[in-house]
This record gives C-alpha cells, sequence and structure tokens, in this order.
C-alpha cells in the first residue's frame, strides 16, 4: 500500500486532566485521520500519555497513591474522554507500557554505545515545572523560568548528557533545505534558535532524586529524562524496531504539536532520529493557545475549560466545529462562550441545518419522502451546481493545509448559496401551481449537495454526518472497517443501514448520488439552537444552586480527602509587597523546592519580618494568577476581630515537611 498516512498528538503528561488544549489538538489529528481515509489512504492515528517524571511521582505522593495507580486512573480519564468526543485513533500509547520501555532501552543502549552521551557533573537552573535545566535566555528580568513564572532551583549533580551541539550544524542545514515545520514562522524561530551553540542535554535522572522513569540499560543509578522517553513514543507506536511496517508508516509520518513543546521536537527528536539512523519525519504542524482571557490553556498554568463539559453542553460536533472553525492553525484564538454559541446558531443551525431540515421535510410532505427523477437543468441549476463544486474544492484544497477555518468557510460560501437557491426557486409556491417536475429537479439537485456536504464535512462533524448518511441511505466505504466508530453512533437517532451504499471522496461530484427513487428518512434538527441568553441564566441559577446546597449541610470529609490537601512547611526565602495591590505580598519560599506564593496578608506584616520565617502552605491547590503574579500555593492563617496570625510551626522543621 503506498498511500499512507501516519499522524500523531503528542502524549498527554498525566499531571493534569484532559483540557481544551488538548482536546484541540486530538480533534484537528482525527479530523485529519478521517479526511485521509475518505481520500483512500491507510492511516494510523497515534494518541497515549506521558507517565514518567517528577511531576507525575510528587502528584501521585500528594494523593496518597502509588505512580502506577495514578497513571493508570489519568490515563482511563484520557480514553474516555476521547472517546466521548469521538476520537477514531488507531492505537493508544502508554509510555510505561513495557512495549515503550523496551524501545527506550533499545535506544538509549545503541547511542550509549555509539558513544553518544557521557557523564559529566552539572550544576544550574533546575525548573521543576519544565523538569530541565534551563539556559540563563531561558529566565526573564527577574530570574523566573519564563514558562512557569516560577524560580528555579540551583542543583548540582552527576549526569548523562547528550551533546546535541555536534549536530547542529546539519539540523541548520535541512530545516533551511525542507519545509518540515508548518506554519513556517515556527521553522524560523527553531533556525534563530539554532544560531547559538546548543547547550548538552541532560537525558538521565540519578534514581536518589527521581526513581519513577525508566532505568537506564548502562548504568542502574540512573532512570532517563521524561522528554527522552516521550519522542520515542513515536516511534514504538507504529512498531520501531521490529515490525517491518513501521517505515512505511514512518516516511509520511506528521506530529501534531502546540507551540509550548517545539523545542523537543523541532531540535532534540531531529536530532535523535539522525544518530539513530532515521529519517527525519514528514511534518511537524505547530498549533498557538487557546486564550481564556489573557491566560494560555496549557498543563502548567490551570484555567481550565473542560472539553468533555462543553461537549455535553453543546454537542460534541458543535464544539468540534467551532474549535476548527473559529482558530487559524498556527495562532493563538480567543475562546470565548458567546463566540461558540453563536457559531452553532448562525452556521450550523441556521445555515446547514436550517437547509437539511427544510429540504427533508418538504421532500416528506410532497414526495412522500422518496428522491424524484432529474427534469431538464436549467442554468440556475447549473450556476447551483457549479457553486457548490467550487466550495468543495476549495475545501479539499486549504483542509490538508490545515487551513480548517477557511476550508470551513469556503464550504459554508456553498451551504449559504444554497439555502439562497431554494429561496429563489420557492418550490412551495411551484407545488401549489402543480409543478412537481421542476420542483423535483431542484429538490433533486439540493439532496444531491446535501449528500456532498455530509460527505465533506464528515472529518469535522461525525456525528450529524452519520445521520444524513443513514437518513439518504449513503454510506462511506471506509467507514465499513472502522471498527471504533461504534463509539460515534450511539448519539445519533439512527442506525446505519445494512443496504448501504459505498462513499469515498470521489463522489462528492457525483449529482446522481442518491439515486432517484431512494427513499429518505427526516432526522429532526441536526443542530438545536441554544438561546444565549437562557443558557446563561441557566448557568447562573445551577451555580447558586449548587452553593446554597453547600451552604445547608453540615460538611464532612473523609480522611482520604483530607490526605489529598499537600500541607507542608515552607521557609519564606524572601517577601516583597505587590506593586498596585495594597494588600498583596509576594513571598519566595522554599518547600524545598523554590515556589512563589501571593498572600493578602500585607495589612498585617511587614515582609522584613516575614523572612526567614517558617510557615504551612496548602502545596497542591491549583496554580492561581493574582495580579499578573502566579501562586503556587496557599499560606495558612487565623483571623478574628482583631486581625490576622499566619500559622506557624511550633519547632523548627525541614522546609517540605509534611503536615498532616
Ligand atoms: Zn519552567
Amino acid at each position: 500500500m503506498d498511500k499512507r498516512f501516519y499522524i500523531t498528538t503528542p502524549i498527554y503528561y498525566v499531571n493534569s486532566l484532559p483540557h481544551l488544549g488538548h482536546a484541540y489538538t486530538t480533534i484537528v489529528a482525527d479530523a485529519l485521520a478521517r479526511f485521509y481515509r475518505l481520500q483512500g489512504y491507510e492511516v494510523f492515528f497515534l494518541t497515549g500519555t506521558d507517565e514518567h517524571g517528577d511531576k507525575i511521582a510528587k502528584a501521585a505522593e500528594a494523593q496518597g497513591k502509588t505512580p502506577k495507580e495514578f497513571v493508570d486512573e489519568v490515563a482511563n480519564i484520557f480514553k474516555e474522554t476521547w472517546d466521548k468526543l469521538g476520537i477514531n485513533y488507531s492505537y493508544f500509547i502508554r509510555t510505561t507500557s513495557d512495549k515503550h520501555k523496551r524501545v527506550v532501552q533499545h535506544v538509549l543502549q545503541t547511542l550509549f554505545d555509539k558513544g553518544e552521551f557521557y557523564l559529566d557533573e552539572y550544576e544550574g537552573n533546575y525548573c521543576y515545572g519544565c523538569e530541565r535545566f534551563l539556559t540563563p535566555k531561558e529566565l526573564d528580568e527577574k530570574g523566573l523560568c519564563k514558562d512557569h513564572k516560577a524560580p528555579p532551583v540551583y542543583l548540582k549533580e552527576k549526569n548523562y548528557f547528550f551533546n546535541l551541539e555536534k549536530y547542529r550544524g546539519w539540523l541548520k542545514d535541512y530545516l533551511t533545505k525542507n519545509e518540515v515545520i508548518y506554519p513556517s514562522f515556527y521553522r524560523e524561530e527553531v533556525l534563530n534558535l539554532l544560531e547559538e551553540p546548543l547547550p548538552p542535554l541532560c537525558i538521565s535522572r540519578p534514581k536518589t532524586r527521581l526513581s519513577w522513569g525508566t532505568e537506564l540499560p548502562f548504568d542502574k543509578d540512573y532512570v532517563t529524562y521524561v522528554w527522552f522517553d516521550a519522542l520515542l513514543n513515536y516511534l514504538t507506536g507504529i512498531g520501531y524496531p521490529d515490525d517491518p511496517s513501521w517505515q512505511d508508516y514512518w516516511a509520511n509520518s506528521h506530529h501534531l504539536i502546540a507551540k509550548d513543546i517545539l523545542r523537543p521536537h523541532a531540535i532534540y527528536f531531529p536530532i535523535m532520529l539522525k544518530t539513530l539512523e532515521i529519517p527525519m519525519y514528514k511534518k511537524l504542524f505547530v498549533h498557538g493557545y487557546w486564550l481564556m482571557g489573557s491566560l494560555k490553556m496549557s498543563k502548567s498554568l490551570g484555567n481550565i475549560v473542560s472539553p468533555l463539559e462543553l461537549s455535553q453542553t453543546f454537542g460534541v460536533d458543535q464544539v468540534r466545529y467551532y474549535l476548527l472553525r473559529d482558530m487559524a492553525f498556527g495562532y493563538d484564538a480567543e475562546f470565548s462562550l458567546s463566540n461558540l454559541i453563536n457559531r452553532i446558531n448562525a452556521d450550523l443551525a441556521n445555515d446547514y441545518g436550517n437547509l437539511v431540515n427544510r429540504t427533508l421535510s418538504f421532500l416528506e410532505r410532497n414526495f412522500d419522502g422518496t428522491i424524484p427523477p432529474w427534469g431538464e437543468l436549467t442554468p440556475e441549476d447549473r450556476e447551483f451546481r457549479e457553486k457548490v463544486e467550487r466550495g468543495i474544492i476549495r475545501y479539499l484544497e486549504e483542509f490538508p493545509r490545515l487551513n480548517f477555518h477557511t476550508a470551513l468557510e469556503e464550504l459554508w460560501q456553498a451551504i449559504r448559496f444554497a439555502n439562497v437557491y431554494i429561496d429563489r426557486e420557492a418550490p412551495w409556491t411551484r407545488v401549489k401551481e402543480g409543478n412537481y417536475q421542476r420542483v423535483g429537479t431542484v429538490l433533486r439537485n439540493i439532496i444531491s449537495a446535501i449528500k456532498s456536504f455530509a460527505l465533506a464535512l464528515y472529518p469535522v462533524l461525525p456525528n450529524s454526518s452519520l445521520t444524513l448518511f443513514s437518513a439518504l441511505s449513503v454510506l462511506p466505504s471506509s467507514l465499513s472497517d472502522i471498527t471504533r466508530t461504534d463509539l460515534v453512533i450511539p448519539s445519533s437517532p439512527y442506525v446505519i443501514p445494512s443496504e448501504a451504499m459505498n462513499l469515498s471522496f470521489k463522489d462528492l461530484f457525483n449529482w446522481d448520488l442518491p439515486a432517484s427513487g431512494t427513499k429518505i428518512k427526516r432526522c429532526g434538527p441536526l443542530f438545536p439552537r441554544v438561546d444565549e441568553e437562557k443558557f446563561l441564566k441557566e448557568e447562573q441559577r445551577v451555580e447558586a444552586k449548587k452553593e446554597a446546597e453547600v451552604k445547608e449541610e453540615p460538611q464532612y470529609i473523609t480522611i482520604e480527602e483530607f490526605r489529598r490537601i499537600d500541607l507542608r512547611v515552607a521557609k519564606v526565602l524572601f517577601a516583597e509587597k505587590v506593586a498596585g495591590a495594597d494588600r498583596l505580598l509576594r513571598l519566595e519560599v522554599s518547600c524545598p523546592e523554590k515556589r512563589q506564593v501571593v498572600a493578602g496578608i500585607a495589612e498585617y506584616y511587614e515582609p522584613q519580618e516575614l523572612i526567614g520565617k517558617e510557615i504551612i502552605i496548602v502545596a497542591n491547590l491549583k496554580p492561581a494568577k493574582i495580579k499578573g503574579l502566579v501562586s503556587e500555593g496557599m499560606l495558612l492563617a487565623a483571623k478574628d476581630a482583631n486581625g490576622l496570625a499566619i500559622i506557624i510551626p511550633e519547632r523548627e522543621k525541614e522546609p517540605g515537611a509534611k503536615v498532616g
């Protein structure tokens, strides 16, 4: 088989639950996978979870779980989320699986034998958020990690290093000559990074500090660095090195990522491939962030919209459509509930849903639900066909370039024109005049167009397209062998008929499909309108009810729930007033890693009286942004009419000591 398409998402780090950013990447991958299947490609779509590393071990401990229990739980949540969003992946990879660990150890040993690694003592600024040493350029003017807004920790330890600098010239040359990274401004960004010498990549972590990882096969005192482990999933997933078919997929490998993980994918990974003598991947597709207010939707900063909640409220297809329609691939986009509702009402309900609904119900009322034969085509009918075909051609051109927003807009011009065509031809008036032949031809034309819209949109709107295929008795052939598709169908009211015909994108321009004489079924409104005002009011009512319930009954928590709260002793290293906020102090604490805590205690404490004091903090509180500063914990204090007092341990304890 020469037509293959291999698409991957990043494997998601299980220190957070699935959020909108994860959902976006995965929906893009799913849409591309479906698009290429309909083009007759053999598609392999890989997703999964990244389960090793510092942060995972810490998160498990904070919840009183073993790392294994913790990662099993979160990996299942990811799988369930993708099932509910209709994600039709081929394989779900986990970095803690034996299959993957064997590949990682094989690669480590191969590169070690080739002399690519060396042991060295290293000291430097380590960011626990990034799980790596930072270069001076990666710190802001206050000495904080630019991504995490947190102070790094100074560490000194012996580790194995990978000399990336040796391959910088090769990589620069390769990326200059080949358009591997898309959109191209990300390629420019990488080429800029390659102007400066590359620091060696630390590929190990001493087990004394971290044991939750894959052991180095050549040194039992170390586990491998989480990124080195993670990137290799793209090889494991297609059967490297044992299954010979992996190379066929590899030659067509496309990796989708968000821009925060550009460096590992565009620098570390290509160099790893080069040293393994594996050809470069075909494409790296890089997207921007969904912004919520001014915060990015990424794993470290919280502020998360749950994709499941969104899809349960508005519908899977509706959320998929909005995400693909409102982000220009590569750039950041602002997430907005009212834009989402507006897309549902204007594009889906008014334009597309209404076209389908009025056509099918008219057919049922006036033609007993049977597709009429063709009459003679008028210039208007031909103009309609031409516009529909042009919209579809533009859609097919833009979609594989990942310009989903343009592709959908082009198709929507055709859908809107179909509504104009109906209004102009006014079949309801002509039926009264008894002109069934003319009306039949117009309807016939529109139904074929609806079939083509549903087929073209199947990658974006799988549920509603399946419903329409069922109503029109047509079914794409590439769907028949996808077993996981049955996860999508339940929300559609129809069962795919066994006599269904086989379709592929070739049928987009077949105006004789579905055939005259085919009996069609009505399918109710595909996209119910959302009343924005009512919806927002309802939300407020539910919130108010939740609050009232909380107030009514005494709230007991279990010992397990209490143990989930990570209370620790923290030593105040530095304190200062926050400019422009009278009540706030910014503290730098050690617990024992360095953190920033923003606390509303400025009315009661001077910054200097806190420095050197030990306090108690809630260490696993979701980080929050206060006055532009990220607060990574909450300090405990008691307050009454006489003011506020912070809680301090009665005797000095080591920073980081557990409180319970
Ligand atoms: Zn960081």
